[in-house]
């Protein structure tokens, strides 16, 4: 499920096509039928993964540079780098943190019975 999320696939079944345009997810998978807003405020867990993984790939990203060149650390060009990578990252992560939030999500709350469109109680 995590490489389907990381792939922009459903987390689910697979399926691709999932987004009508960059960012946006169709209400429904268009392979299983899934709903991919389980609840009202849904996608603020999808943010929160967006910008936690930016933080953390800088923070990567920012470590290992001063590491890897310590004492003469380059910081001019690091900070550059550091903003380039914290303008670019969310932008890139976007589509992906709300791919990686539904997997995360059904990972901690499967999916149940009742959600699934073909269900009859
Ligand atoms: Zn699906």
């Amino acid at each position: 499920m995590f490489w389907r999320a990381l792939r922009l696939r459903c987390p689910l079944c697979g399926a691709r096509g999932i987004f009508t345009r960059w960012g946006q997810l169709h209400d429904r998978c268009p392979g299983c039928g899934y709903s991919f807003a389980r609840e009202e405020g849904y996608w603020v867990g999808g943010m929160i993964v967006n910008l936690g993984v930016a933080q953390i790939l800088f923070m990567a990203t920012f470590l290992t540079g001063t590491a890897l060149t310590w004492p003469d650390v380059p910081w001019t060009a690091l900070i550059a780098a550091g903003v380039v990578l914290m303008v670019g990252l969310p932008i890139w992560l976007y589509p992906r943190s709300k791919t990686l939030w539904i997997w995360l999500d059904l990972r901690l709350h499967p999916y149940a019975d009742e959600e699934r469109p073909e269900y009859r109680p």
